[in-house]
């Protein structure tokens, strides 16, 4: 077994603290990364405190990892040692099912191993993430990077990153596509990235007015406040397509109203409320909600390629792990430009 140093919390009332745990022994496919950089993700708050109910612990949150290959197993062939290597959301699933055949294995029959907060396949060992010094992980899930790209800016392209290219591709963005992007977090700004690659023509609905500079620093061709009714009477019928990347409850008929003929609204957000939503919103320009959940193993590594091509990272606030508490509160508060990443190095 392979001693990692980590920070895990005890139950969802109790802060993130100093832990130690065994990652496995080698299997033939694994891969042993040392983590350099991991991504703070807003679901990581969401499980760590129970947001969502069913939260197992003591858990080591982190789903947004880079690093450098240690160590592969004897039957691994996509990876050496010393090579740059990503994990993501998950780490593993039946692979057998018709989505998992299809590399959609966030859509496992079985559902897909998480990469923490979950069993692993073995239905005893709970999963443990990416606040930790190393990870073992099959290599079907570790992905390549690029040496092009600035490493802390890629974490969060493992979560973030993902959950946003998806939806974008399956909704088939096109150039002069009117896009929206709700909530300018983690996965919004990341949202606005990949629609202006594609592209499209960018709005930010936002519910803080101080993120109206970033917003167009980022690109984005114009920024709406979502809290103000005369904006949203006037953006009714607008858009091709909207990406709701929104942490909290909200209304989303709100957003449903602003989409024009055939529009999509692209769900990603995971606010523990189920809302209501009217038929007659739906209706009207037949338009649809898709929910998207990160992306399979085979788009990961497409996305993560993209990025590359169109040096694409995340805009991030490095911190160190034992900040990590302040940093959920921060990120609570709305107060986070645009993703924390933890440097590895302060726990080791
Ligand atoms: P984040 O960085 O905290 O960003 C969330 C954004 O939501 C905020 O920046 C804010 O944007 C907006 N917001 C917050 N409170 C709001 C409110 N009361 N009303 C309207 N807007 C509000 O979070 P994140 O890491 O990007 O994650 C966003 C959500 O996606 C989370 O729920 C997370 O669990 C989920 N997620 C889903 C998947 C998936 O596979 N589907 C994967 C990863 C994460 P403004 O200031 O611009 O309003
Ligand atoms: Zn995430
Ligand atoms: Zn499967």
């Amino acid at each position: 077994m392979i001693p990692v140093k980590a920070f895990a919390t005890k139950g969802p009332d109790s802060p993130l603290a100093p832990f130690e745990f065994e990652r496995r022994d080698l299997r033939e496919h694994d891969v042993l990364v040392d983590i350099l950089f991991s991504g703070v993700c807003h679901s990581d708050v969401h499980q760590a405190r129970n947001e969502w109910g069913g939260s197992m612990y003591p858990m080591v949150p982190g789903h947004e990892i880079v690093g450098k290959v240690l160590k592969v197993g004897s039957k691994v062939t996509k990876f050496k040692e010393g090579d740059l290597a990503g994990v993501g959301v998950m780490v593993d699933s039946c692979r057998e099912c018709k989505p998992c055949v299809s590399h959609m294995e966030q859509y496992c029959v079985e559902g897909m191993t998480g990469t923490y907060n979950g069993y692993e396949r073995d239905k005893v060992t709970i999963a443990q993430g990416g606040y930790s010094t190393q990870i073992v992980t099959d290599e079907r899930w570790v992905y390549h990077i690029s040496d092009k790209l600035e490493l802390s800016g890629v974490a969060p392209l493992l979560c973030a990153g993902i959950t946003t290219y998806s939806p974008l591709k399956y909704a088939n963005v096109q150039p002069g596509d009117k896009v929206a992007v709700a909530g300018l977090g983690g996965l919004g700004h990341m949202a606005v990235k990949f629609a202006l690659a594609m592209d499209a023509d960018v709005t930010v609905l936002s519910t803080s007015p101080s993120k109206k500079q970033d917003a167009l620093d980022l690109g984005a061709h114009h920024f709406e406040l979502s809290t103000d009714e005369e904006t949203m009477k006037k953006l009714k019928d607008n858009f091709n397509v909207i990406l709701d990347a929104i942490s909290a409850d909200h209304d989303y008929e709100k957003y449903l109203d602003l989409l024009d003929l055939n529009g999509k609204l692209l769900v990603v957000g995971l606010p523990k409320d189920n809302p209501k939503v009217n038929p007659f919103a739906l209706i009207k320009n037949r338009r649809s909600i898709i929910g998207s959940m990160i992306g399979g193993t085979k788009e990961t590594q497409e996305m993560l390629d993209f990025c590359a091509e169109k040096n694409i990272t995340a805009n991030v606030e490095v911190i160190k792990m034992q900040d990590i508490n302040e940093a959920f509160e921060r990120m609570i508060k709305n107060d986070v430009k645009y993703r924390f990443v933890i440097d590895m190095a302060s726990l080791k």
